[in-house]
């Protein structure tokens, strides 16, 4: 992926290395909302972990290569869905993203790097500890910055949902777990919007992403499909507790934004 070609977003918070991210001790009650992270249902006890101490957090934020890229992939997801949003008459409010290390604070709770990178729809904000990045490549083996890209680019689609209401329609039918919820949808549909904002950058004559980026991200959606996570955790998958499909689903989802570029080829509702 050619991101340094890429415009950069001014929307990337750079909370990492600071102990707790700004968190509040003992805060974060009473905030139970549905949060939509990219391996794990809305569980407030994943989001609202305690923190174990912040004492190793002791880096200091700097302009580095992951910095850069955050920028540069967020700044390509605006432009892309200002556009969309545009052309159909509506106004398209950027999200921030803010990069945090061990924990942070948000208006949809204390999040850990436990949990996985979310996008809180109270603050608008996605929340990304980088070193998830590292997990994927070395625990899920998927590897490349376009794995990363994607993960960026499926938790924007959830902002983009947000934008467009479906976050709380979604969110009201109270339909959260199961091979064919609401949740389940919510979630396939953000892996389709990741797919066509990917497209918007392989369909030119000199691609920014190419077709092995594609394959990057293709092998990204697999390995954080739900029988994917529950096998490996604990052996075997149960449909039952579904929240974001399955690998085949995911993979299949994600490859129908890049094939269309359409976003309205994404209804997984329907
Ligand atoms: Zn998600």
């Amino acid at each position: 992926m050619d991101w340094k070609r890429l415009g950069q977003s001014g929307n990337v918070e750079d909370r990492r290395g600071i102990p707790g991210g700004g968190l509040a001790i003992g805060g974060g009650a009473g905030l139970i909302i549905l949060i939509v992270s990219l391996l794990f249902g809305g569980n407030p006890g994943q989001i609202l972990n305690q923190l174990n101490g912040n004492s190793q957090q002791t880096a200091q934020p700097k302009n580095d290569e992951i910095f850069q890229f955050t920028k540069a992939v967020l700044g390509s997801t605006d432009e892309y869905w200002g556009a969309v949003f545009q052309k159909s008459g509506r106004t398209y409010r950027e999200p921030t993203l803010a990069l945090f290390t061990a924990g942070t604070q948000t208006a949809c709770g204390n999040a850990t790097s436990a949990t996985g990178p979310f996008y809180c729809p109270n603050d608008q904000k996605i929340y990304v500890d980088p070193s998830f990045f590292d997990t994927l490549a070395s625990r899920f083996d998927a590897k490349g910055d376009f794995a990363a890209a994607y993960v960026i680019a499926h938790e924007v689609g959830h902002h983009v949902q947000n934008e467009l209401n479906i976050l709380d329609q979604v969110q009201a039918s109270g339909d959260r777990q199961g091979a064919n919820s609401a949740a389940v949808r919510l979630e396939l549909q953000a892996d389709c919007f990741a797919g066509v904002w990917a497209n918007s950058l392989a369909n030119t004559s000199n691609p920014i992403v190419t077709a092995q980026d594609i394959n990057e991200g293709r092998v990204a959606a697999q390995s954080v499909g739900d029988d994917a996570l529950q096998e490996r955790s604990r052996g075997y998958s149960d449909p039952e507790t579904f929240t974001h499909g399955t690998s085949a689903q995911r993979d299949q989802w994600f490859s129908t934004g890049v094939r269309t570029g359409d976003p309205n080829k994404c209804n997984t509702f329907r």
